[in-house]
């Protein structure tokens, strides 16, 4: 599976709502896999990912229409977290994720993202 660096938060908060309902039956198998207890591996891109290819704001490979804004996003997670292009253990990243995370980096880096005040990210990941 292919996961882009901020996703690897979205993946922990995603708590049902989403952009349609192509979205969120994409977004639930992905979630439901990787929250399975299995090592699934996972490709880090510096793109768009498994996840957009279902996703209204989706233009084109490399390309979402909101790409400045999540681009900052995928940037500080790679920043604080020193996230790579490269294959992860989804359950190993996020353990290191949330062992440094703190709600003020969380504030940092999702504050300006719409699901941020209605999923359960900072409850999640930063608790
Ligand atoms: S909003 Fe952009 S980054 Fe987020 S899932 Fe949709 S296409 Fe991907």
């Amino acid at each position: 599976m292919r996961l882009r660096p901020h996703h690897l938060l979205c993946t922990q908060g995603y708590s049902g709502k989403g952009y349609n309902s192509e979205f969120v039956v994409n977004m639930t198998a992905i979630t439901d896999l990787l929250r399975s207890g299995e090592r699934v591996t996972v490709d880090i891109v510096f793109s768009t990912d498994d996840i957009c290819g279902k996703c209204p704001n989706f233009v084109k490979e490399g390309v979402c229409k909101d790409n400045d804004k999540v681009n900052r996003f995928d940037k500080k997670v790679m920043a604080y977290f020193g996230i790579e292009e490269r294959r992860y253990i989804y359950n190993d990243i996020i353990h290191d994720i949330n062992s440094q995370m703190t709600p003020s980096m969380m504030d940092d880096i999702c504050s300006e993202c719409s699901w941020y005040p209605v999923s359960a990210c900072k409850e999640k990941i930063a608790r």
